[in-house]
C-alpha cells in the first residue's frame, strides 16, 4: 500500500489479526486433512481431497491479493474543477492534504484517503477500495464454500465422536476438544459469513459502498446503479473468465479509476418514440435558450447542474465536467439540460 502518511498503531495491530485469521484457517485446515487423507486410496475422497484444495488454494490467493493489493490512491494532482459544487470542494482531507474524489474516504486505521473506499477490513489489515474489492468479494465466495464443504464432509465424522462420547460418558480428551471446536468454529464462520456476503453481493451489484449505506446524510446519496451487469463489470472486470479468479490482467481491471464516477442515465434514448424526442429536445432547446437569455441579462453569474442534481452557482468563466459530457449528445448522465438523439 502506498503510504501518504504515517503509519497507525491500528494498522500495525492490524497484522496480529491477519495471523489470527491464518491459524483459524489453518486449524480448519489440519482437522479437514487429518480425517480425509488417510483415506485417500478411495479415488472419490482423492477427488474431493483435489476439489477442496483447488477452491482452498484460489480463497489463500484471494486471501493474499485482498491484504496486498493497494485499494486505490488519490492522484497527485487531483483536484476540483472551477464551477464544482461546494459540495465537492469540502471534501477536502486534513490529514492527507487532497482534494477527495467523489465516493473516496479517509481511513483511519490505514491513515490516507481510499478510492471508492468500501469499509476498512481488520481480517485483511486493508481497506477494502477501487482495486481490490473484487479480490475481497471473491475471498468471502470461497470462504463460503470452503466452510461449507468442511461442515459437510466433517459432520460424519463428529457425529460418530460425539456418540462415542455419549456413550462412554467420558470427557473428550485434548484432540477430541480441538476437534470439536474447530467444526463449531467453522459451523459458526460458515453462517457469519454467509450472511456478510449476501451483504456484499447486494452492495456490489446495486454499486453502492457499506460507508454510502451508512451515510444517512442526503449529500452522499448519488445513485451510481448502472444496472446488475455494469455493477458486476465495474467491479470484475469485462472478461467472464476471469471474474472467478483472482487475477486482473487488462481485460480483468475493474472499470474506471476509481477518481471520476458518473451516474445511469435514467432512460434508454431508443425507448422513446421519435415524435415525443423531438417534442423533449425542442422543450431543451427553449429552456436553453432562456437560460441564455438570463445568462445575458446577469452577464456575471450562469448555472449548471452539479452531480447531486442541484444547482450551484458558477462564475461565467467555470469549467464543468458533467456539462462538457453531455453537451449535444447524451453522456453519461441524463439531466433535463441534455438533447437527446438516438444511438447511431
Ligand atoms: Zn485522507
Ligand atoms: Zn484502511
Amino acid at each position: 500500500m502506498v503510504r501518504t502518511s504515517p503509519l497507525t498503531f491500528r494498522k500495525v495491530l492490524g497484522n496480529f489479526f491477519v495471523v489470527f485469521a491464518l491459524t483459524v484457517i489453518g486449524s480448519i485446515y489440519t482437522s479437514l486433512f487429518k480425517v480425509y487423507w488417510p483415506l485417500k486410496s478411495d479415488p472419490k475422497i482423492m477427488a474431493f481431497i483435489i476439489t477442496f484444495h483447488i477452491f482452498f488454494l484460489l480463497m489463500m490467493l484471494c486471501f493474499f491479493k485482498a491484504m496486498l493489493t493497494d485499494p486505490g490512491v488519490v492522484p497527485p494532482l487531483w483536484g476540483f474543477y472551477m464551477g464544482d459544487s461546494e459540495t465537492k470542494r469540502r471534501r477536502y482531507c486534513l490529514m492527507c492534504h487532497v482534494f477527495k474524489p467523489e465516493r473516496c474516504h479517509h481511513c483511519s486505521a490505514c491513515n490516507r484517503c481510499v478510492l471508492n473506499m468500501d469499509h476498512h477490513c481488520p481480517w485483511i489489515n486493508n481497506c477494502v477500495g477501487f482495486y481490490n474489492r473484487k479480490y475481497f468479494l471473491l475471498l468471502l465466495f470461497y470462504v463460503n464454500i470452503n466452510t461449507y464443504t468442511v461442515a459437510l464432509f466433517l459432520f460424519p465424522q463428529i457425529s460418530n465422536e460425539l456418540c462415542l462420547l455419549y456413550q462412554t460418558k467420558h470427557m473428550p480428551n485434548s484432540s477430541q476438544t480441538l476437534f470439536l471446536g474447530t467444526y463449531t468454529l467453522n459451523c459458526m464462520l460458515s453462517m457469519t459469513l454467509t450472511i456478510f456476503f449476501k451483504f456484499h453481493l447486494k452492495l456490489a451489484l446495486s454499486n453502492s459502498t457499506t460507508i454510502e449505506t451508512m451515510d444517512k446524510k442526503a449529500v452522499s446519496k448519488v445513485n451510481y446503479n448502472k444496472g446488475v451487469n455494469k455493477n458486476w463489470e465495474q467491479i470484475f472486470g469485462k472478461n467472464p473468465w476471469l471474474w472467478f479468479l483472482p487475477l486482473t490482467g487488462d481485460s480483468g481491471k475493474p472499470i474506471g479509476d476509481g477518481v471520476v464516477w458518473t451516474v445511469p442515465i435514467n432512460i434508454e434514448i431508443d425507448d422513446i418514440p421519435e415524435d415525443e424526442l423531438e417534442k423533449r429536445n425542442s422543450s431543451v432547446m427553449n429552456d436553453m435558450n432562456k437560460k441564455k437569455d438570463e445568462e445575458s441579462k446577469s452577464k456575471e453569474i450562469s448555472t449548471a447542474p452539479d452531480s447531486l442534481g442541484s444547482r450551484t452557482e458558477y462564475t461565467r468563466n467555470f469549467y464543468h465536467p458533467e456539462v462538457k459530457q453531455n453537451s449535444g449528445r447524451i453522456g453519461e448522465k441524463f439531466t433535463d439540460d441534455v438533447l437527446l438523439s438516438p444511438e447511431p
